[in-house]
């Protein structure tokens, strides 16, 4: 088992990590292997499959030429600064190039305790590793930016949560694990040096059109907000609520990372909380956009001494960056609906059309994914509401003809429109009370539930047969309101 690693972050100054090797397990079994993201990886499934690849991916074996490490940062959560969080539980191996070249973060989740653990046990449970796994990569899978799941393995080991539960290890792929986190971290300690080398770093890495930039840490800024506005718009076209946007879990290179209590939404409302650490609603699904720009708020103090010399110009700098973020989300946010309804130009007026439809769906408890899949039918079939019960109908008949009307002053070719309007309303979203299904069967030992899920979710547009019963909103009973992490 070869693993060409060329190890970036770890060439940093000591003071950005804790340079140790995971912590083994005492019998490590593979869950799943994610072969075709090990192929594009330049990775060979079956050798990774293998004793050798699974001692890798469990933190048994450091295979030659990593030099695993855990990373120092801080972070703001739910609002409170923390100058020391870093990886309590993560061991980045190293980094890896894939077959275009492009470079990844391979990362170990429950490798164990880290000088950055305080008071945890450094591991992971089955649970929230499968959980992981099945909803980054239906993120994945949806188009969105998001870390990777390679690899789920079994510990043989107990982890102890409010009782005995089976330990896992998460193999994880990223285009970095720098956070906004890690800029606070020296920010914090007034280490004007390190923030400049990890500036610099991240340009290199993530931004290096922004070299060429008079004002490069500037345009550093501007870049991350422009991907956060657009990851953040598409977190709002799937329904998706991440549930712990915390400055250290929100990725500098523009990835959803950090699966915890997130979830999909099933009936549309903008105030959509279900992460059971989040009782203020301060992650509920329409704030996100405001929590995006606070954090990024973060992310630009972080840089003021960057900036400029003179402190005065260096904050009207920042405070206009962060000023943009909001008709940069808008921007985005308009693109990502226009799609879902099937608008190939763009009007004024399209913003109202869509905050109606929105309105009359969180009036009615319409279903958020299969409302638009059902405008998507109105397109195919020509029908002004395919499927809908008739106490659905009042609201969004009058819509209906609002949105046909707009339809109308495209000239659009409609097969496009068609294609259009699929790729951007899935069928098939990692509904909770599916996901939950699947992972109480995993934990009793029965995998068949997670890899059917697995299987529909990695295919988000297909229609039909197999995927009534994932396409299907959850009955009263099965309605899942809290999710974990
Ligand atoms: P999170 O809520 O996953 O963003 O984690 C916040 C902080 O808690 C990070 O520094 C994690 O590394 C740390 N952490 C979470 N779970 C554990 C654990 N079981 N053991 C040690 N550290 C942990
Ligand atoms: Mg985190
Ligand atoms: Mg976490």
């Amino acid at each position: 088992m070869t693993f060409v690693f060329d190890n970036s972050y770890a060439r940093l100054p000591e003071r950005f990590y804790a340079r140790l090797p995971p912590s083994p397990v005492v019998r490590p079994s593979l869950i799943r292997l994610n072969r075709p993201l090990a192929r594009e990886l330049g990775l060979d499934p079956d050798a990774l499959s293998g004793p050798d690849g699974v001692a890798v991916l469990a933190g048994n074996r450091v295979p030659e030429g990593a030099d695993p490490l855990a990373m120092a940062y801080a972070g703001h959560q739910f609002g409170n600064f923390v100058p020391q969080l870093g990886d309590g539980r993560a061991i980045l191996l190293g980094e890896i190039l894939d077959r275009s070249g492009a470079r990844f973060d391979l990362q170990l989740k429950g490798a164990g305790r880290t000088p950055f653990s305080r008071a945890g046990d450094g591991r992971a449970w089955l649970g929230p590793v499968l959980r992981e796994y099945l909803i980054s990569e239906a993120m994945h899978a949806l188009g969105i930016p998001t870390t990777r799941a390679l690899a789920a393995v079994a510990t043989g080991e107990q982890v102890y949560r409010e009782g005995p539960l089976p330990g896992a290890v998460l193999a994880r792929v990223a285009r970095s694990h720098v956070r906004i986190g890690t800029f606070e971290y020296f920010s914090a300690r007034e280490d004007t040096d390190g923030l400049r080398q990890l500036a610099d770093y991240v340009i290199d890495r993530h931004y290096p059109e922004t070299r060429a930039s008079d004002r490069m840490y500037l345009a550093l800024l501007n870049a991350v907000i422009e991907r956060q506005a657009d990851l953040v718009a598409r977190w709002l076209g799937v329904g998706f609520i991440h549930g712990v946007m915390n400055t250290d879990n929100l990725s500098i290179a523009g990835e959803t990372i950090d699966y915890g209590p997130c979830a999909f939404m099933d009936e549309y409302h903008p105030g959509t909380v279900y992460s059971s650490i989040d009782h203020a609603g301060r992650y509920a699904y329409g704030n996100q956009p405001r929590i995006a720009q606070w954090n990024l708020a973060r992310l630009a103090q972080t840089l003021l001494p960057l900036l400029d010399e003179d402190p005065d110009r260096a904050l009207a700098l920042a405070q206009e960056a962060i000023d943009g973020f909001p008709g940069r989300f808008e921007r985005a946010y308009l693109q990502v609906f226009r799609a879902k309804l099937g608008l190939l130009e763009s009007r004024d007026g399209d913003g109202a059309l869509i905050t109606a439809l929105l309105e009359g769906m969180a009036k009615v408890g319409a279903d958020f994914t299969n409302r638009f899949r059902v405008l998507t039918q109105v397109i195919e079939t020509g029908e002004s509401m395919p499927g809908l019960e008739p106490h659905e109908t009042d609201p969004f008949a009058d819509w209906v003809v609002r949105w046909r009307a707009r339809l109308a002053q495209e000239d659009a070719d409609p097969d496009e429109r068609l294609t259009r309007m699929r790729r951007a309303n899935p069928v098939v979203i990692p509904r909770n009370h599916r996901v939950e299904d699947a992972l109480e069967a995993a934990v009793e030992g029965d995998l068949d539930p997670f890899e059917q899920l697995l299987a529909v979710l990695t295919n988000p547009w297909q229609e039909g047969g197999e995927t009534h019963a994932y396409t299907s909103p959850p009955k009263p009973h099965e309605v899942v309101r809290q999710t974990f992490c």
